[in-house]
């Protein structure tokens, strides 16, 4: 194998979810379980809500309160800048947060994990983008779980990665 094929595998496995589902609603017990995962990072744009409407709808805090219950920690970690409102969701949520992250880099998922105080393998992230909440998750050796983006407005700069998103997935044959 030439440094290249291997170096094309490993793009490829850091832009492969473990999981692919359509909402975090979607996201099975079992599959946490049977990897003794214990810690969630979630992204929240277009993941857990549509982009910027940090409103808390009540299948969302349903969502939270029964992981929390099952003994799951959680942490919101976002690229958005540090607002109000994300602020409010969160402690409505019940959940611990970082904001203004640079997803993909590793540094912010390092933190997030040091915040929960878990290790890698026993973390999931899930998110609605490859090329920030999989690859990083990846690159740290979380599990990672892809979900169908909430609604269709989002940043500009995320359109624009949406196109390199597609052509990826379409290589990959995952759409
Ligand atoms: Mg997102």
């Amino acid at each position: 194998m030439s440094d290249n094929t291997r170096a094309r595998r490993s793009i490829r496995q850091l832009l492969t979810p473990s999981l692919y589902v359509e909402t975090v609603y979607d996201l099975p017990g079992e599959w946490l379980k049977e990897r003794a995962i214990t810690s969630i990072i979630t992204d929240l744009d277009n993941t857990l809500v549509p982009w910027r409407d940090y409103r808390v709808a009540g299948e969302l805090a349903d969502w939270f309160d029964s992981l929390h219950k099952s003994g799951y920690k959680t942490l919101i970690l976002t690229n958005a800048r540090p607002a109000p409102t994300i602020q409010e969701l969160s402690r409505k949520l019940n959940t611990k947060l970082v904001v203004g992250a640079g997803k993909p880099v590793t540094r912010f998922f390092r933190k997030a994990l040091e915040i929960l105080d878990s290790k890698p393998h026993q973390t999931c992230v899930i998110g609605d983008q490859l090329f920030t909440d999989v690859l990083g998750g990846n690159l740290v050796g979380c599990h990672t779980v892809l979900v169908e983006r909430i609604g269709h407005r989002e940043f500009v700069g995320t359109r624009i990665m949406r196109l390199f998103e597609r052509l990826v997935k379409k290589r990959m044959g995952t759409m």
